[in-house]
């Protein structure tokens, strides 16, 4: 039976159960926390707590995993979340790859075939060492790759890491999420040079695909055998639920169950709300929340039609076949 890391080593992927796909634990800047939130509002004990306790209760939900896309520009930080993981019952899998909308971490920009410093890519390198050798000196192994495009489409900066991200694939078989736009429908930009990279499109999941209600949009993507992720419940401003729902509940109708997933894009903290976090953070956005799913989702898409097995289906087997390789 395949297995597939997580933080706390690698769980059969016929134990994954139901899986939420796309959930942060922390959504952070590093360099923002460092320097502006200590004593204002960042409390490390608290905020591990409170993330403990958050998931703990998802768990409870029925929940058995979480795939948090968490890369560099988004705070990745592994050590908290190994505490974190050791208190909760839920599997977490970790990922590596770069979060940008346009251009690349200065770190990289003068590294690379051709440039000032002449060498072969190093995010090739640095995604393929979190998937191989474990991130940061921790151990803890990525078990995906992340990347963005963005409405801004593929710019210099987002073209070089979708392709080391399609590259790493290659050679690791780690599966791909790809944060897309779902208004200026960049997926297609995502799903095109990823086929043309060699990818398996059937090992990609297009990320806040769900932010569309274009039924032709997102049968043209799943077409390719690429996986919709129907991944911002909660996000009502974005999308709201209920046009969500029926976009699911369509799509599922025509025969779709079997190419999306379902999540929040969630966090337990987000440093964009200060410290009297979740009371902000529901001013803005009530339902955006690890249980709206349950909670809510899940009785409306069974109102809509969709049937106990192709919940399961989105929700169990088709994060399990993600998350299903051999060694490459
Ligand atoms: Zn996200």
């Amino acid at each position: 039976m395949p297995t597939v890391d997580t933080v706390r080593g690698p769980v059969e992927v016929s134990d994954l159960g139901r899986t939420l796909m796309h959930e942060h634990v922390f959504v952070l800047s590093t360099e923002h926390l460092q320097n502006y939130g200590d004593g204002r509002w960042w409390d490390e004990e608290a905020r591990v707590a409170d993330a403990v306790a958050k998931l703990t209760a998802l768990h409870a939900t029925g929940i058995t995993t979480i795939v948090d896309p968490t890369v560099w520009g988004l705070g990745r930080y592994l050590p908290r979340i190994q505490r974190i993981a050791g208190q909760v019952g839920l599997n977490i899998i970790v990922a590596t790859g770069l979060y940008v909308y346009e251009e690349l971490p200065h770190q990289y920009t003068y590294r690379g075939p051709g440039l000032l410093l002449d060498m072969p890519e190093p995010m090739v390198a640095d995604f393929t060492r979190d998937i191989v050798e474990g991130i940061g000196g921790t151990g803890v192994k990525a078990a995906f790759l992340k990347c963005c495009v963005e409405a801004q489409g593929l710019t210099p900066g987002v073209e070089r890491i979708a392709r080391a991200v399609a590259r790493t694939h290659a050679e690791t078989g780690a599966p791909i999420t790809v944060h897309t736009s779902g208004p200026a429908e960049s997926g297609r930009l995502a799903i095109d040079l990823f086929g043309k990279e060699g990818v398996d499109l059937t090992k990609v999941v297009v990320g806040h695909a769900g932010d569309s209600n274009n039924v032709d949009y997102l049968m043209e993507l799943a077409d390719t055998g690429a996986i919709l992720g129907m991944d911002r419940f909660g996000l009502d401003l974005f999308n709201p639920t209920a046009d969500r729902v029926r976009t699911i509940a369509t799509l599922a109708d025509r025969g779709y169950a079997d190419r999306m997933v379902l999540s929040h894009d969630a966090n337990c903290f987000i440093d964009y709300f200060g410290a009297a976090h979740d009371e902000a953070r529901a001013a803005v956005a009530s339902n955006w929340h690890y249980e709206y799913i349950g909670d809510e989702v899940l009785p409306a898409l069974r109102e809509a039609g969709v049937s106990e097995a192709q919940l399961e289906q989105m929700l169990v087997h088709n994060p399990r076949r993600y998350f299903s390789r051999g060694t490459p």
